[in-house]
């Protein structure tokens, strides 16, 4: 080593130097101890430059370690946030390829095991070359090097394509690779493959760097994967619920209608018999109408069930919902179980009259089911109730008036460890395909969105109840109206004008409106109204229109008779309950909109209405 032997010298005439001044200054004694000195002196040197480039190195590493930290954590803050695998790979892949001490080409991809067991997916990559992405989009398990390392579970390291690397494509120029299982539980999920330029060495701390990122990764995709499996029941189970509502439902609804039918059937043989005796058969067909009447009752009530429109709060008379409730309750529940209802409340809360059906139908259910075995009752009670600051304090339910539903059952009670979970989604005690535990989980969700709130007590063996506060609207009004109950039909004497191409329509209306006082006066056709009209146009007191008729539309109609007679009212049926029809025909002037199948009765009513608001006014 000339280097050293240099130094030597050096050292060695600078001792001499000193020995030299030592001999002509300082006594031979000290000469000794001097040199012991000097020796020190250069050990201690030496020492320090090697400690420099330790530290040197030590800093450095602390380096990588920062940047690999960095990446982990940023890899791990981005996988809590709403991200595809596919994103975070990309990800993944530009944050290796950032860093300047790791060797590599520029080129990264990531593979995914997917459905089909043993084949590696290609999901996400960088500066790969232009024919990679056919070649290598799926990778059997043990084919070339990345199914090798999916295979064996570790890593395949090669310094250019050798023989392992049996996926070639054109222009393959060389290169060395990485790959690197992402492992679970020793199984592979997944690999992640780095370009190397031809001929690199392997290097421990990057393949430990490497590895360090398929851990990670490993993580992230565990928890992507069991939050997909868990939403992806959780549709299923909602699903399920829907369809076990429904077809509880379905079954209810059958055995109803057959009821009616029947009776349908059976007054009508009857009618026909006593043809020779009016009174009675006006009798029986009395009692089909009454029929009809449950029928159109029944096909609302499962419209307002099936319907999954967005929630739509409005003023709800709860009494008016819960004796629908009632109707399809006594049609689904055995004998066995004894239904009353204690109706002390006629106010209004802002609600979604689909969700509060579903709030009682699920309650109502689970009642039933706590009573199957046993038989009991089940009652449905309505109350309004003020919560005092005092009571709030004392139930957590914030101070105001409230409309309180509560729903019993002399069933088999829960116990304190059940009582505790019945909200959680997924909770059931019931078999497999009878309970899927969403009920009351959607109960609460409801009650939430409505700013209620729902308590419960129950005793094993005694039975359970709920309450569900509402808030309650000021001032208990009118029912809404789409709830109204059947009234007495309203005569009048005035002259209608009517309106449809369908023969049956015609000859029931004129019969009906005459009987009820009213002057008819019927036409098939638009023109053949119109016709009418113009000639005497100061003899009729309002027009009903059918929508869509062959040539003539009603709204035709009703514009040529409003422009000739602007008093005139006009109502305009339809059988598209379309709101865009209705909206612009009140845009229009026309006075009522009713939509198509409409029972005389509420016809009547709306005649009436229209009228007495034109002598009003
Ligand atoms: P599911 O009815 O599908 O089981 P729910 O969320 O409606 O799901 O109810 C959860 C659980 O709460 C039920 O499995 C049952 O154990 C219990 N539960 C609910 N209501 C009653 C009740 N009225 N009486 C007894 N247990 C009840
Ligand atoms: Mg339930």
């Amino acid at each position: 080593m000339p280097r050293r032997s240099d130094d030597e010298e050096k050292w060695q005439m600078m001792r001499e130097k000193i020995i030299g001044l030592g001999e002509k200054s300082i006594r031979k004694s000290y000469y000794p101890e001097l040199r012991q000195k000097i020796i020190e002196l250069e050990k201690a040197n030496r020492e320090l430059a090697l400690e420099v480039i330790e530290r040197q190195r030590g800093e450095e590493e602390i380096k990588r370690n920062y940047e690999i930290q960095t990446i982990i954590n940023s890899l791990l803050k981005l996988s809590l946030q709403d991200i595809s695998l596919a994103e975070l790979f990309s990800i993944t892949i530009d944050s290796i390829l950032s860093l300047r001490w790791l060797s590599h080409q520029g080129k990264a991809f990531i593979f995914l095991v997917e459905d089909a067991p043993e084949v590696l997916v290609l999901k996400a990559g960088t500066g790969l070359p232009e024919q990679l992405p056919d070649h290598c989009a799926t990778v059997p398990f043990g084919q070339c090097l990345c199914g090798l390392a999916a295979s064996t579970g570790e890593i395949q390291f090669a310094d250019h394509d050798d023989e392992r690397h049996t996926l070639r494509y054109e222009n393959m120029q060389p290169h060395g690779h990485y790959a690197v299982p992402i492992l679970l539980d020793n199984r592979t999920i997944g690999l992640i493959c780095i370009f190397l330029p031809a001929g690199h060495k392997r290097d421990a701390s990057e393949e430990e760097f490497l590895v360090s990122i398929a851990h990670t990764l490993a993580g992230i995709i565990q928890r992507k994967l069991m939050a997909q499996e868990k939403s992806r029941l959780a549709e299923e189970l909602r699903q399920a619920a829907k369809m076990e509502a429904i077809g509880t439902l379905a079954g209810g609804i059958a055995h109803d209608f057959n009821n009616i039918l029947t009776a349908i059937f059976g007054f009508t043989e009857l009618a026909r018999m006593d043809l020779p005796q009016p009174e009675k058969v006006e009798k029986n067909l009395n009692a089909i109408y009454r029929c009809t009447l449950r029928a159109k009752e029944l096909v609302k009530q499962i419209l307002t069930f099936s319907r999954r429109s967005a929630q739509q709060k409005e003023p709800l008379q709860l009494s008016l919902l819960i004796k629908e409730c009632l109707k399809l309750l006594r049609s689904t529940i055995p004998a066995t179980i004894e239904i009353r209802q204690d109706i002390r409340s006629t106010a209004r809360s802002l609600a979604d009259p689909t969700q509060i059906h579903q709030i009682i139908m699920n309650l109502c259910t689970n009642a039933y089911h706590a009573m199957r075995q046993s038989g009991g009752v089940l009652t449905l009670a309505l109350e309004d109730v003020e919560m005092s600051a005092e009571d709030a304090g004392l139930s957590g339910i914030s101070p105001g008036p409230y409309i309180r539903l509560s729903v019993s059952d002399t069933g088999t009670g829960m116990g304190k460890e059940t009582l505790s979970k019945i909200f959680e989604p997924y909770f059931t005690t019931k078999e497999i395909g009878e309970g899927t535990g969403l009920g009351l989980a959607l109960v609460h969700g409801i009650v939430q969105g409505h700013n209620g709130h729902i308590m419960v007590a129950s005793e094993p063996g005694k039975g359970t109840v709920f309450h569900v506060f509402l808030p309650r609207l000021h001032r208990a009004s009118a029912a809404s109206a789409t709830l109204l109950e059947d009234t007495e039909a309203e005569r009048g004497h005035e002259h209608i004008l009517i309106v449809d191409d369908e023969q049956n329509i015609i000859r029931i209306a004129r019969e009906i409106l005459e009987d009820s006082g009213y002057q008819v006066s019927a036409h098939r056709t638009g023109a053949g109204a119109l016709e009418q009209f113009q000639q005497q146009p100061e003899k009729f007191d309002l027009l009903i229109t059918d929508m869509a008729m062959p040539g003539m539309s009603g709204v035709d109609l009703a514009r040529q008779v409003m422009e000739l007679k602007p008093s005139m009212p006009v109502i305009l049926c339809s059988g598209h309950s379309d709101m865009v029809n209705r909206d612009q025909a009140l845009a229009m002037g026309i006075r009522a909109y009713v939509a198509k199948p409409y029972f005389m009765s509420e016809m009547l009513r709306t005649i009436r209405t229209v009228l007495n608001r034109r002598n009003h006014t």
